[in-house]
């Protein structure tokens, strides 16, 4: 019996060992992962208080009185966007925590691994992989039924200001939360460029929302700006709804006739 006992306690043992081959227990690994998951939840809630903090500033000293009156509406934008820094922060800590130790994603960190003129490639490709994502789940939370459940508290910042920039309801957290985590099994890329792509999704989305045109008027203007979404573009869809959809470029819009051109963003004093 107590042989039987030993037996199915050494089975037992090979069957986690199978399946974890460097012999982690069960509830280690899930603390692990927790752990991760609750570690990236930090870093994102840190990025955006910083990164958000950071252009509220700039605009108290560059555009003082733009956000007057808006305390109350302030405090809510803060309270989603901390809501949602969980729900981007879970999938990128499972994710990180995969890499890390099971060689999940086609993240690379060796540079040789691919041509050098692949590193603007990828960052390319994934800009405009996200923007179609963030294009056509937009549009659909534009339709009045999801409008209501996922996307108005979004557009309950009337006008948006610099701490809007995650401001979602938690479905909507989540369509966005899911994109850079499926996008690294799909697309090899190099950690710097995933970095870089991390930088112009977090400086967009805030100074995008944050009620004036930090971009010079040249660039916004130009033929280029005639494909590139600054806050000039994004603040006519927050004033008008319906037109306006994209990410970071003009394309889809363009191309399917949502475009109205620029908005006129810190009309405000
Ligand atoms: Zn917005
Ligand atoms: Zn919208």
């Amino acid at each position: 019996m107590r042989q039987l006992g030993r037996r199915s306690g050494r089975l037992r043992s090979e069957g986690w060992s199978f399946l974890h081959p460097n012999g982690i227990k069960r509830a280690d690994m899930d603390t692990a992962i927790l752990l991760s998951a609750l570690v990236m939840t930090a870093i994102v809630a840190l990025r955006y208080l910083a990164t958000s903090g950071l252009f509220a500033w700039a605009t108290a000293r560059l555009r003082p009185g733009l956000y007057d009156g808006l305390a109350p509406q302030i405090r809510k934008e803060i309270f989603w966007s901390l809501t949602s820094a969980a729900i981007y922060g879970a999938p990128a800590g499972i994710v990180a925590w995969g890499w890390h130790n099971h060689g999940w994603t086609r993240v690379y960190t060796d540079i040789g691994s691919f041509p050098l003129w692949y590193l603007p490639l990828s960052l390319a490709l994934y800009l405009l992989a996200h923007d179609t994502w963030f294009y056509w789940t937009h549009r659909l939370m534009h339709q009045p039924k999801w409008f209501r459940v996922a996307h108005a508290v979004h557009h309950a910042s009337r006008p948006p200001t610099a701490w809007a920039a995650m401001s979602f309801h938690p479905i909507e957290a989540l369509t966005g939360a899911i994109v850079i985590p499926a996008l690294v099994f799909l697309i090899p890329i190099h950690i710097s460029m995933l970095a870089m792509v991390l930088v112009i999704m977090t400086v967009m989305g805030v100074t995008n929302h944050m009620g004036w045109e930090m971009f010079p008027r040249w660039l916004v203007h130009s033929s280029a700006g005639n494909w590139l979404i600054t806050a000039s573009h994004h603040q006519r869809h927050h004033d008008e709804y319906r037109c306006n959809y994209g990410l970071y470029f003009r394309f889809w819009d363009h191309l399917c006739k949502t475009d109205k051109g620029l908005g006129q963003p810190a009309i405000r004093p």
